[in-house]
């Protein structure tokens, strides 16, 4: 590496953040850069491993070494040449990615990981910043026609790559803009959307043409696609809620989390929060806001904090969030295996801005006010138990705990099951697994329909940003193999 002893003289540190009050009153970014110094001395502690296990513990298979190395000589033009062979979207993943690559890094045995995540995110901004970054056009034109139904990463993904094999494709999205859940579902915050906005520009630059308010089984015909192109990626990502059925689960006041996501990040791009309901998915008839009001989250993970840290914007009267899983001790991972006790104990940034977190908690009922409004939750504690033979922990509600606590919007942050079936899979009658996404093998992305191929949470399930684009990049390897009968593509998986 570029400074052997690196690891051993610097510390990893984080770029500065606005301060909590301050951030609060706006829904934009707030992690600013490393100065230069800063960066060359992160990327100073990669440490010549031997064998860098943050290549495989990446899904796209990072080269992470190489460009550590290149961003400590200041070679940012050939880090950014490194980090865009493997990774069609770094500014994505730079920002929002729980960077299983840090997970993976050897110098985390004993000390803080390399800051990859950071590293990567100043590679591409610096590449956009200093012209390094070039629609990447194909030479020659294949003559075929393929139709992506998604515009997530994984859509995003598999277009990218497949125009670069000179396919001519058309992504359809049911949403008035391009990017998925990136686009609303992750708020600002997290990912400001002129992010994704400069992305799009430069695949339309690319040959990639988009169709928007193209709700395919709704008001575009799948078998219509079929009959038009050569080849169809199905990246409709996985949309189905779970949901909680209990009483008063209808009560005014009990909405799922993507319903008061999507809605902001709407308001925050400054459109209109209620156009398109009868084409869009997750448009309520009334907009949800959480201004004043007593606001549980139910739901630990990722899309629960997101509604933290959007409630807090909003100027809630309080915020608390809801986990049915035991807040772990470090040392118990009998009923909580690894990763899953790392991902309850991660404090985000929202979290940060405030929030009364619980865990082992159930909500046992929705109570309402004789109009019909969410008032209070009935809630109890729970005690969990290892099971002795192997089997998923048990648990029973902790007795002279059950109590109501008031609450007037309860958003329900609980996951997501499965794409959604009525539509495009109904219309195309496609083989769905067990869990109900649709059936095609990891390495095949091939469904039980002709010249039908599927990525991204709508194959693997609710996943991450990263694993999507690995989806997309490797689905496109074999739909440009299918129509070709070899592929130029790289990815991971044909690299080993
Ligand atoms: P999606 O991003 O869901 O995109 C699917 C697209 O298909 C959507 O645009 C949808 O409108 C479109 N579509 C669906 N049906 C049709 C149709 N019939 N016709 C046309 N278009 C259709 N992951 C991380 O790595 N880090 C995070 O911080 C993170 N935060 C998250 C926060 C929230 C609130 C949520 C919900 C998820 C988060 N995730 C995060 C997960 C991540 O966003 C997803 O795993 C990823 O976006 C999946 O990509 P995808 O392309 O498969 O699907």
């Amino acid at each position: 590496m570029g400074k052997p002893t690196g690891f051993l003289e610097f510390t990893r540190e984080a770029p500065p953040k606005a301060k909590v009050q301050e951030r609060l009153q706006h829904y934009r970014e707030f992690v600013s850069q490393y100065p230069e110094n800063k960066l060359n001395e992160q990327s100073a502690r990669c440490m010549n491993c031997g064998i860098p296990f943050c290549h495989s513990g990446c899904p796209l298979g990072n080269v992470i070494p190489e460009f550590n190395d290149a961003v400590y000589n200041k070679n940012y033009e050939e880090a950014y040449h490194i980090l865009a062979s493997t990774n069609n979207f770094p500014e994505f993943t730079g920002r929002i990615c729980p960077a299983p690559c840090e997970s993976a890094c050897v110098l985390g045995i004993n000390q803080p990981p390399v800051s990859i995540e950071e590293i990567e995110k100043h590679i591409i901004e610096i590449a956009f910043e200093k012209g390094f970054v070039k629609a990447k056009k194909p030479n020659v034109r294949t003559g075929k026609k393929i139709a992506v139904i998604g515009s997530g990463p994984a859509g995003l993904a598999a277009a990218a790559q497949l125009n670069y094999a000179g396919h001519t494709v058309h992504v359809y999205e049911r949403d008035d803009a391009a990017g998925g859940l990136l686009r609303y579902g992750i708020p600002d915050f997290k990912l400001d959307k002129w992010v994704i906005d400069r992305r799009i520009a430069l695949l339309e630059e690319e040959g990639i043409t988009f169709h928007y308010l193209a709700n395919v089984g709704v008001n575009i015909s799948i078998n219509d696609l079929l009959r038009e192109h050569q080849a169809i990626v199905l990246a409709g990502g996985s949309t189905a809620p779970r949901n909680l059925f209990i009483p008063g689960r209808e009560l005014d006041g009990v909405h799922f989390a993507m319903d008061f996501l999507k809605q902001n990040n709407k308001r925050v791009a400054g459109k209109d929060v209620l156009a398109n309901a009868h084409i869009e998915s997750n448009i309520l008839p009334h907009e949800v806001t959480a201004t004043g009001k007593h606001v549980v989250v139910i739901g630990g993970g990722d899309t629960g904090s997101d509604c933290v840290g959007t409630s807090n914007r909003h100027g809630a009267a309080s915020v608390t969030q809801f986990e049915l899983m035991p807040k772990p001790p470090a040392d118990r991972t009998d009923f909580m295996p690894w990763p899953t006790y790392p991902m309850l104990l991660k404090t985000t940034t929202s979290h940060e801005e405030g929030a009364i977190r619980e865990w082992a908690i159930a909500t046992k009922e929705f109570i309402g006010d004789e109009n019909g409004k969410l008032k209070g939750l009935k809630i109890v504690n729970l005690q969990w138990t290892a099971s002795k033979d192997g089997r998923p922990a048990q648990f029973t509600e902790i007795p002279g705990t059950e109590r109501e606590i008031p609450c007037d919007l309860a958003l329900l942050a609980m996951g997501f099951v499965h794409p959604q079936h009525v539509g495009f899979i109904d219309e195309l009658g496609v083989e769905l697994d067990a869990r109900g996404n649709v059936k095609a093998g990891e390495k095949e992305f091939k469904s039980n329909i002709a010249k039908v191929f599927t990525a991204g949470d709508m194959r693997r399930g609710q996943s991450l940003v990263v694993w999507a684009i690995s989806e997309g990049r490797e689905c496109a390897r074999k739909v440009d193999e299918f129509l070709m009968g070899s592929s130029i593509l790289e990815t991971k998986e044909a690299s080993i």
